[in-house]
């Protein structure tokens, strides 16, 4: 079964419609929000694997504003964060997700997916194994973002950080998810503490993507799931499912 091959690399996954039903059922129960008083952003690669693995319980909610760019970073910014948070509900609750993704082949190969109408295995997050290589060969970032390719170059720049421990790693581009993950944390918080925001609640989740092959869902592994005063931006809650 695909999910069990999917929690030999992350234990806690569950496929994608679940964990959105999850959420919204924590949200109904603790505080009688329904989806349609639920804006969400979210912030995930712009591969089109997202688009279409993207699971039907997500489309009940207001949204999505779209946060991300190449692997889920929320490149968008201040101004980004900000047009989100002038379109919540009065009575209702921002939510904002956020989780890069990784590829895993039914064949068992992490960061490679069989995608619709092909005939071999294609990289997943193609940027992250992109910006991997570009460390393993230590290939010299450019002193100046380059305006036709700075999501990459960020993407590069984030993972030079970490070079060591990434390349250490038994599976790096596994590695250099979580480096990517934590980078959206930091960049995600500064984000949401410069931001002030519309509506009555605000909700804040992590996850990490497991897309896989053309036949089988996408998988999430939960990694954060606050809610935050909304004003304040400090955390409130940490909530489970
Ligand atoms: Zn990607």
């Amino acid at each position: 079964m695909m999910l069990d091959l999917v929690r030999q690399h992350y234990p806690n996954a569950v496929d994608s419609g679940t964990f959105i039903r999850r959420t919204l059922d924590v949200l109904k129960e603790k505080y009688q929000l329904e989806p349609n008083q639920i804006l969400l952003a979210h912030s995930i690669c712009s591969d089109d694997v997202n688009a279409i693995a993207y699971p039907e319980e997500g489309r009940q909610m207001l949204g999505p504003f779209n946060l991300g760019g190449l692997d889920g970073y929320p490149f968008v910014g201040l101004t980004g964060l900000l047009a989100f948070a002038h379109h919540v509900p009065d009575d209702g609750a921002a939510l904002i997700f956020y989780a890069p993704h990784i590829g895993l082949s039914a064949q068992g190969e992490l960061g490679k997916i069989l995608r619709v109408g092909q005939q071999g295995v294609s990289a997943c997050c193609g940027a992250a194994a992109l910006a991997l290589q570009k460390i393993r060969d230590e290939v010299p970032l450019p002193a100046t973002s380059p305006s036709d390719n700075y999501q990459q170059h960020t993407l590069t720049k984030l993972l030079y950080a970490q070079r060591e421990r990434v390349l250490a790693a038994k599976q790096p581009l596994r590695e250099a998810t979580e480096v990517i993950l934590e980078a959206s944390d930091k960049q995600i918080d500064h984000l949401i503490q410069h931001t002030s925001f519309m509506g009555k609640y605000l909700f804040v989740i992590s996850a990490i993507i497991v897309n896989t092959d053309r036949e089988f869902p996408s998988f999430q592994e939960l990694r954060r799931f606050q809610r935050l005063d909304i004003n304040t931006k400090e955390v409130l809650e940490e909530l489970l499912f």
